[in-house]
């Protein structure tokens, strides 16, 4: 049994707290690893190793530590496909989307190399006289990221590739059910040149996040995953004096106006909601159409299209949806379509009952795809993320109507609209109450140049990740009035300096 520990102080450092956690092969359902859950002890030796890496890899020149990450960028390029077989092993999506998982990763650090830009200040020359007024952007110190298992190479590279350009040092608290691939990741940013300590990975649950949102010498908490413990890491983190950005949750929608290339609507369907088995912050797993007739077009074109998806093994190739990551959050996904029957929609594909057919497979966590018609906004499967490979229909009489469905509703991470009337999607665009929106685009995932952030339960705090924001989030600002004065002698001033 393989064994997954810590990496502290730029070597692997055996996790000592005598608990462990089961990291399964999602596709044979089998453990594959155990990974060492930190206590409070761990954690601060994390913190103390980013701690001591602080003083030195802040005053390193920028120009370096965009070298650094040039480097990084080099050595993920070379292990891009072993890292993403690592990948899909442990979380169940195919290689070829693990492959765009640590793609995305590497667009941040790329975006990262150009920090030499990003760190530049503003200068205002002889704002009185003989007196200049320049900013500079510092980073804050030692910084911690908290992830989720659905990106396991993405979401923190989001974080500590823009906060260690910047100058911090980082404790990166992946999720437990997917580690091995933060911890390659931390080895690799050793090998481009990050000195020890500089990025610290410490595994663990609940423990290590307390100790992490309670350390007196963490500035800033980056965290990503579901809403409730968002909420919990934004309330505690920030009670604790820390900056904190927390996004939670999500239930995008995707609203389908009668003249829309269906064509195009449907295989955005089929991607966004069943690619990674549902399990992206970011898929559209409700499809508002509107008008009668075009949902049951919708419903006709999809059924056949559900039915054929190719399920099997992570690993396997031709494979378009693999298994989900735990047997317990595949049953907590089953329980909601137990839940939407109960309810009253109806239920045209149910994939509750799909094993795999694969010889030695047949216990991995899988589920075919589902799909629902005539859910309506009152049912609490509709409120409520499911994040499973089932997608739900909403239908909608008017474009008002079908607008208003992703306003009202808690989560605001992302939307799509699908239509060739610009008036319309114009008005949707600017109106709509979510974060980020798509124009027929299925996910509309802003790329690393710009940023990434939703509205209401789906993000708490309000700096997103990456792009200048992400620059902003892990820097302060220190702004500087300067005077050389040659023999200027005006004696004491007891009234704010003006320009008058
Ligand atoms: P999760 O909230 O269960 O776990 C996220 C992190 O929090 C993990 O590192 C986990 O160890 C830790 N954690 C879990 N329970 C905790 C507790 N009680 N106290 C303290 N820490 C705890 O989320 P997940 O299941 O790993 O990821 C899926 C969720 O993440 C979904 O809700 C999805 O929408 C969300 N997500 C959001 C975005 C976004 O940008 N908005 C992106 C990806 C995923």
């Amino acid at each position: 049994m393989r064994d997954v520990h810590h990496f502290i102080n730029g070597a692997v450092a055996e996790g000592k707290s005598g608990r462990t956690g089961d990291v399964f092969n999602p596709s044979t359902g089998e453990v594959q690893a155990k990974v060492a859950l930190a206590n409070t002890d761990e954690a601060a030796a994390a913190v103390a190793a980013a701690e001591a890496a602080f003083p030195e890899w802040a005053s390193t020149s920028v120009v370096k530590r965009s070298r650094v990450m040039f480097n990084f960028v080099n050595l993920l390029k070379t292990h891009q496909r072993e890292l993403a077989r690592l990948l899909a092993s442990e979380h169940g999506k195919v290689v070829d989307d693990a492959f765009g998982d640590v793609q995305r990763g590497l667009d941040v650090i790329e975006f990262a190399c150009g920090i030499p830009h990003l760190m530049k200040g503003e200068y205002s020359d002889n704002v009185a006289g003989g007196i200049d007024l320049y900013s500079m952007r510092k980073p804050l110190g030692v910084v911690a990221g908290i992830t989720p298992f659905n990106f396991p190479a993405m979401i923190p590279m989001w974080m500590f590739g823009v906060a260690i350009a910047c100058g911090n040092t980082f404790v990166l608290k992946p999720s437990e059910k997917d580690p091995s691939v933060p911890m390659r990741l931390a080895e690799l940013m050793k090998e481009a040149g990050a000195p020890d300590g500089v990025l610290n990975v410490v595994n663990g649950d609940k423990e290590a996040v307390d100790a992490i949102l309670e350390h007196p010498s963490i500035k800033a908490v980056s965290f990503v995953g579901s809403t409730a413990i968002a909420k919990y890491v934004y309330a505690t983190g920030t009670a604790h004096g820390k900056r904190v950005q927390a996004m939670g949750g999500a239930k995008n929608h995707m609203v389908i106006l009668p003249d829309a290339d269906l064509d195009l609507v449907t295989d955005a369907l089929i991607g966004s909601a069943y690619g990674s088995a549902g399990e992206r912050c970011m898929a559209n797993p409700v499809a508002v159409p509107v008008g009668a007739g075009l949902a049951d077009e919708i419903v006709a074109r999809l059924k056949p299209r559900v039915e054929e998806l190719k399920i099997g093994p992570s690993l396997d190739s031709g494979i378009e949806m693999g298994p989900l990551v735990t047997a317990e959050h595949r049953n907590k996904v089953k329980s909601y379509v137990d839940m939407g029957v109960e309810e009253g929609a109806e239920l045209v594909l149910d994939g509750r009952d799909f094993s795999c057919p694969v010889q030695g497979y047949e216990s991995g966590f899988f589920m075919g795809g589902c799909l629902f018609d005539k859910v309506t906004p009152d049912m609490q499967s509709y409120q409520d993320e499911i994040f499973g490979p089932v997608l739900q229909i909403v239908r909608a009489e008017s474009f008002e109507e079908a607008a208003a469905l992703p306003t009202k509703h808690r989560y605001g991470n992302g939307t799509s609209i699908f239509t060739r009337d610009g008036d319309a999607a114009r008005e949707y665009v600017n109106n709509v109450e979510v974060g980020m929106v798509g124009v027929n685009v299925p996910i509309p995932v802003p790329l690393s140049f710009h940023t990434f952030g939703g509205w209401k339960d789906s993000a708490f705090g309000d700096i997103n990740q990456h792009g200048e924001a992400g620059v902003r989030f892990f820097t302060k600002t220190k702004t500087v009035t300067s005077r050389w004065p040659k023999g200027i002698r005006e004696g004491a001033e007891f009234t704010i300096p003006t320009l008058n």
